[in-house]
């Protein structure tokens, strides 16, 4: 399934002010990964930047979504949940896209100026058709199939507020509720608030617990100045009502909630400390950082019998779906 995504997303949180034109025309026909990306329409192609291989990809976006889809979630999932994480994968790309080429000096030294990337800690993860061939074996042709038909199915749709791309970001696994993107990343976004996802709570994998004895603790949080209590070393001084911790301090030092996680290797932000006979135990809810879309609760709201548009509703409240988009100085 899916990996922690330590993600640094400031820059990109970015809400655009240029009045956007949408054009409601059919959506872009389906390119199969073998044919070459010809010169369409604006939101038909992404430069890619595949952290494996350094080299920047043009690709059509079709390709690119697949990638994305078959990187990001399990090909196994019901139809409805592949679309809603392809709408999300699509958006991404467009509000990237945008973005990229209206600040030409943007990402380059993360992706040599592409305009997505393919490390999932900073943008999207995505798998080319040899990596999806090594890792679906014998099931190639029959995943394949499923998730290209969903894809196909809602290509060239977006995720609009206020008539620009939104920040569509996914993870894993929620804490039970979602995490709002001011407490995780400090910025407030008005369709990434907390919303319910208690159907991650069945979700294999929700609960996990990182111990350290104390020693391991006093070498991890080496450079702050610790109170004689171990008790008090490590205290959680800012939670958010979702259960996510937006900061703790140990001694004399503050951290977010992201810096324990990485510094202690959570699989969220959402986690209690507890001490018991010299051992320290993080109890930690879901996986990932918890803001916008839950990759289990698009698939459990599948199996309830949503479709991709009230799931992509529900994770991203105040949000439209627009059949195609271009940016407006690009619509003439
Ligand atoms: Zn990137």
């Amino acid at each position: 399934m899916k990996r922690t995504a330590v993600v640094c997303l400031c820059y990109a949180i970015v809400l655009f002010s240029i009045p956007f034109f949408i054009s409601r025309g059919s959506a872009a026909s389906a390119q199969g990964a073998e044919e070459a990306p010809a010169a369409k329409g604006w939101g038909d192609t992404v430069k890619v930047y595949n952290h494996k291989t350094d080299k920047v990809m043009l690709l059509d976006c079709f390709d690119y979504v697949v990638g994305v889809v078959a990187a990001e979630v399990p090909a196994s999932y019901e139809p409805e949940a592949l679309k809603a994480n392809a709408v999300a994968a699509y958006t991404y790309a467009m509000r990237k896209k945008e973005y990229t080429e209206a600040h030409p000096g943007y990402a380059q030294e993360e992706h040599k100026g592409a305009h997505v990337c393919t490390n999932y800690a900073h943008c999207k993860s995505w798998k080319s058709e040899e990596e999806r061939r090594e890792m679906w074996g014998s099931k190639y042709d029959e995943y394949t199939a499923r998730v290209e038909a969903a894809v196909r199915a809602v290509y060239g749709e977006v995720l609009l507020y206020d008539d620009a791309p939104a920040l569509t970001v996914f993870y894993s696994i929620s804490a039970g509720v979602t995490a709002a993107c001011k407490d995780v990343w400090g910025n407030d976004v008005p369709y990434l608030q907390s919303v319910d996802s208690s159907w991650d709570e069945n979700e294999k994998g929700f609960l996990t617990t990182v111990t350290l004895s104390d020693a391991e603790m006093k070498e991890k949080l080496a450079g702050c100045a610790l109170p004689e209590n171990p008790d008090e070393w490590l205290v959680v001084t800012d939670r958010a009502e979702s259960g996510y911790v937006r900061s703790a301090a140990a001694g004399d030092k503050t951290f977010t909630g992201g810096e324990v996680r990485k510094l202690f290797g959570l699989r969220s932000n959402c986690f209690e400390i507890s001490r018991a006979d010299g051992v320290f135990t993080f109890t930690v809810k879901g996986y990932g950082h918890g803001v916008g879309m839950s990759q289990s609760g698009s698939q459990a709201m599948a199996l309830e019998g949503y479709d991709y548009r009230d799931i992509l509703y529900h994770y991203y409240p105040g949000t439209v779906i627009a059949e195609h988009y271009e940016p407006a100085e690009k619509a003439e």
